[in-house]
């Protein structure tokens, strides 16, 4: 086919898809299935169907009621608008779960008209450790070895669709567990999908990354027996990376910078401890030191620094790290 060649689409669907297989014969896969025909009609009818109150008990749920509205409002079958108008009229408050959904696709797409490309490069520096590896072949055919990972891309590459939960669960295990590059990810899921777009898709993997959010998303075995009715887990033979506690998890993933603060001051390190360490996080730790002999200068500059960095003090030019650690 030229470029310049009119298409004249058949207006019924099924003469439509005979229609797209004669002229693009290199196409190979399934046809996608009803409950993904497209247009404005088949979006209107999605809306009408949609069961407010059963979402907001069971979104989460891999089988709860979700609405697959999200290829119609990416396409424009549907506005944001217009679906939150016609919820919130139907639902009022019992819409208000669906309502927040709808409000976190119209923030990322703020983000991103008002940051514009820089939505493809990390918006914050990251909260872990998180590495750069690019996406394995393997993830990319759903080759991992872990029933639920690979059932997840199975149904990608066969329907196009994710829910949401799969979508937290497998970003999660490909960013912190496998340590890939969660642009080289995000650029890749995003061309697999149907609702594939770039606000959401890209700044939701950099919400599990934490390079736009104050965490890294993680999950254990539990959460995701539960959310499946143990789907994937019942009879699953492989080495489960998430079958712990979330402690462990947080160790195993997230290598942290050890640092000791050592003050020969009893009262500081006490004051530093209940301070800063709830702060600080595991990686931190104080202690008093027997002499001044013993407290290396670069150690009391630690916690002499966490003071500063806590109380932005640097300007006043104090002699004492104490006044700061009030
Ligand atoms: C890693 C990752 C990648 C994602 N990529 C995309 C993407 O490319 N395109 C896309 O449309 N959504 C994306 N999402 C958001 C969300 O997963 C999908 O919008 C939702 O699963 C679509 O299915 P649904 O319409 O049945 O959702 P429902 O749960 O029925 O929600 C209704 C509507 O609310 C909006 N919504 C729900 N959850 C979110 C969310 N977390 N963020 C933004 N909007 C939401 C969507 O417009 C959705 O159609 C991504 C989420 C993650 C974690």
């Amino acid at each position: 086919m030229t470029s310049t060649q009119k298409l004249n689409i058949p207006s019924d669907r099924v003469e439509r898809l005979h229609y797209i297989k004669r002229m693009f014969p290199q196409a190979t896969g399934e046809d996608l299935s009803n409950s993904w025909a497209g247009g404005r009609s088949q979006a209107l009818s999605k809306l009408h169907s949609i069961d407010a109150p059963s979402y907001a008990r069971n979104r989460n749920f891999i089988n709860g009621a979700v609405t697959h509205l999200s290829p119609y409002l990416r396409y424009g079958c549907l506005s944001l608008n217009e679906t939150f108008a016609a919820v919130k009229a139907k639902f009022g408050l019992v819409g208000e779960n669906l309502l927040m959904q709808l409000a976190w696709r119209d923030f990322w797409r703020q983000v991103w008209y008002a940051n514009g490309d820089a939505i493809f490069s990390e918006m914050e520096a990251p909260k872990v450790g998180i590495d750069y590896a690019p996406l394995n072949d393997f993830v990319k055919q759903g080759n991992t070895g872990l029933p639920c990972m690979d059932a997840f891309v199975d149904e990608l590459l066969t329907t196009g669709y994710m829910h949401n939960h799969a979508r937290m669960w497998f970003a999660s295990y490909v960013v912190h567990h496998l340590k890939t590059d969660w642009r080289d990810a995000a650029d890749w899921f995003e061309s697999k999908l149907l609702d594939g777009d770039f606000a959401s898709n890209h700044l939701s993997w950099q919400w599990v990354a934490s390079t736009f959010s104050s965490k890294p998303y993680y999950f254990n075995k539990e959460n995701l027996g539960r959310y499946t009715g143990e789907k994937y887990c019942t009879g699953c033979t492989a080495k489960c990376p998430f079958d712990t506690d979330y402690e462990t998890l947080k160790e195993r993933l997230f290598t942290q910078a050890q640092i000791t603060g050592i003050d020969i001051s009893a009262d500081r390190i006490a004051l530093c401890r209940r301070r800063l360490l709830p702060a600080l996080g595991g990686g931190t730790r104080f202690e008093i030191a027997p002499s001044t002999t013993s407290q290396a200068p670069a150690s009391h500059d630690a916690v002499f620094a966490m003071a500063v960095f806590r109380h932005g003090g640097l300007s006043n030019g104090p002699a004492s790290a104490t006044p700061l650690l009030r």
